[in-house]
């Protein structure tokens, strides 16, 4: 016997265990979706499924391993059915000079917020094609402004921004694809920033003028319940104190 489904839309969720990815599965709950939460720390996403009271999934996934995102797709399909939605915001940002002693930090950013978003689109796009399917993209002010100090991280999402274009084209009218370019957003982001001097610059940035993870989750919520016959593609958003 196929498992019943709920009629209410699916959405996926990358790196929803803090920050913009958690803000979203609760923007997205209160919209009626299901939710189907990703990363490593799984003790986190089931404190929040908990939390969300509805229809939602804990799934540990490291972006990186394609083998489990194979297997979360699986778990989707089956205990909620395809994906409406796919949030591709796992990211990690290792500020610092750019030099070897940051070559592992500049390959981990690579393979997480750019390699990583590129197999879970692969993975869940004939998911997002079965019906009409939102693909969403977490990029970043970084992915249009780079500056000394961001060179491997602004890379990522320049390569986000450049990658979602052409999805854009290839992809559309079928499924809508969506790039969001938050500023400072007060998050855990910082906080995994080893340089000493990065991460003491970005902490006083963030300090003065971050906006809320909150902020942009209603963003991302906005976008994808908009009317089928229009897509927002490119938003950038800002603090309004952030020139930069
Ligand atoms: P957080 O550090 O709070 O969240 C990052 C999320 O990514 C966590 O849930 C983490 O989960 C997950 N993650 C990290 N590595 C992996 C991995 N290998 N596999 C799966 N999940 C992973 O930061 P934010 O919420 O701020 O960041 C979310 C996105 O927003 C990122 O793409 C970031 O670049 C982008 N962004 C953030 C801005 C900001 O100022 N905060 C501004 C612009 C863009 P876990 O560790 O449990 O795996």
């Amino acid at each position: 016997m196929p498992e019943q489904h709920s009629t209410k839309p699916v959405a996926v969720i990358t790196g929803a265990s803090s920050g913009i990815g958690a803000a979203t599965a609760r923007a997205l709950a209160a919209h009626g979706y299901q939710l189907a939460l990703l990363a490593r720390r799984v003790d986190r996403l089931e404190e929040l499924t908990d939390q969300l009271g509805g229809p939602a999934i804990a799934i540990a996934a490291d972006v990186t391993d394609r083998d489990a995102l194979v297997a979360a797709a699986d778990q989707v399909e089956q205990q909620l059915g395809s994906a409406d939605v796919l949030v591709n915001n796992a990211g990690v940002m290792l500020l610092g000079p750019f030099g070897s002693t940051q070559r592992e930090e500049a390959r981990r950013m690579v393979e997480v917020n750019l390699l990583g978003a590129m197999t879970a689109t692969e993975v869940f796009l004939d998911q997002l094609r079965d019906g009409d399917g939102d693909l969403v993209n977490i990029s970043s002010v970084a992915g249009r402004t780079a500056r000394a100090g961001n060179a491997v991280y602004a890379a990522t999402k320049w390569g986000t921004n450049g990658w979602s274009e052409a999805l854009r084209q290839e992809l559309q009218p079928d499924i809508r694809v969506t790039v969001i370019e938050p500023g400072a957003v007060a998050t855990e982001l910082t906080d995994h920033i080893t340089d000493p001097a990065a991460k003491q610059g970005a902490e006083q940035l963030y300090t003065q003028l971050a906006i809320t993870a909150d902020d942009v989750a209603e963003v991302i919520a906005f976008a994808v319940t908009r009317p089928w016959r229009m897509t927002l593609n490119e938003i950038l958003l800002r603090p309004t104190a952030q020139t930069g």
